[in-house]
């Protein structure tokens, strides 16, 4: 297991990895897992001990929140009004209040999801949102580029604290959760204020192929 700072929380990202490698992870005290694809984490979910808080890290399609709201602990990648809305709604059927953070688009890939900072303005000023009484808006998530330069890597990472910082009165929780970090890039997210990292391949090896 790699060491943190204490302020620091670990999601160990378990994609792809076998509920062998899990549980392997589980035993030496870890608790907190997080997955990207709704159908793994639902069966993996079901077969594994019941006091792992799950993350959900991946894109999340409306038309799932549904298979994954009785259990899941954090819905990291929100971005939209619309699947706050669901996400609400499921929770709302169940009972249950739903933590989420708002995903910040920071790299300059085209390719990653979510929100830029006036979008963020939008949702956070949008007057139905004081209606969700079934989720809780904790934070901010970010993915920085895949890139060699550091320098690059950090200065997204800021702009994602610097906008954190910005909006941490409408953040429902007394310390706000900044998700950002993974393998490659933890230890600059630590130093740029991360307080969760999403760490995969480093705690389990290389991932088993055929998915991403
Ligand atoms: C896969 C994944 C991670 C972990 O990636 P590693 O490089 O294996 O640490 C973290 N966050 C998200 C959103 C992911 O999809």
């Amino acid at each position: 297991m790699i060491s943190l700072p204490e302020t620091v929380k670990l999601v160990a990202v378990s994609k792809t990895q076998s509920l062998e490698s899990i549980l392997e992870i589980y035993t030496q005290g870890q608790r907190d897992f997080g997955e990207n694809y709704v159908q793994e984490l639902v069966e993996k979910q079901a077969l594994l001990p019941n006091d792992i808080h799950w993350h959900f890290i991946g894109h999340l399609q409306t038309n799932k929140v549904k298979q994954i709201a009785p259990f899941v602990n954090l819905i990291h990648g929100v971005d939209s009004l619309k699947l706050l809305a669901e996400i609400n709604k499921q929770a709302a059927k169940i009972n249950r209040v739903i933590d989420c953070l708002l995903q910040i688009h920071i790299a300059q890939e085209e390719t990653k999801f979510g929100l830029d900072e006036t979008e963020l303005g939008v949702l956070l000023g949008d007057s139905s949102i004081k209606e969700f009484k079934n989720i809780r808006i904790c934070g901010l998530m970010g993915m920085a580029s895949f890139s060699d330069d550091k320098n690059k890597v950090k200065l997204e990472f800021r702009k994602l604290k610097t906008i954190f910082i910005k909006y941490k009165s409408y953040f429902k929780l007394e310390n706000p959760i900044i998700s950002m970090g993974m393998s490659g890039d933890f230890e600059i997210a630590i130093v740029e204020g991360s307080n969760l990292v999403r760490v995969g391949s480093l705690i389990f090896g290389e991932r088993n192929h055929t998915k991403k």
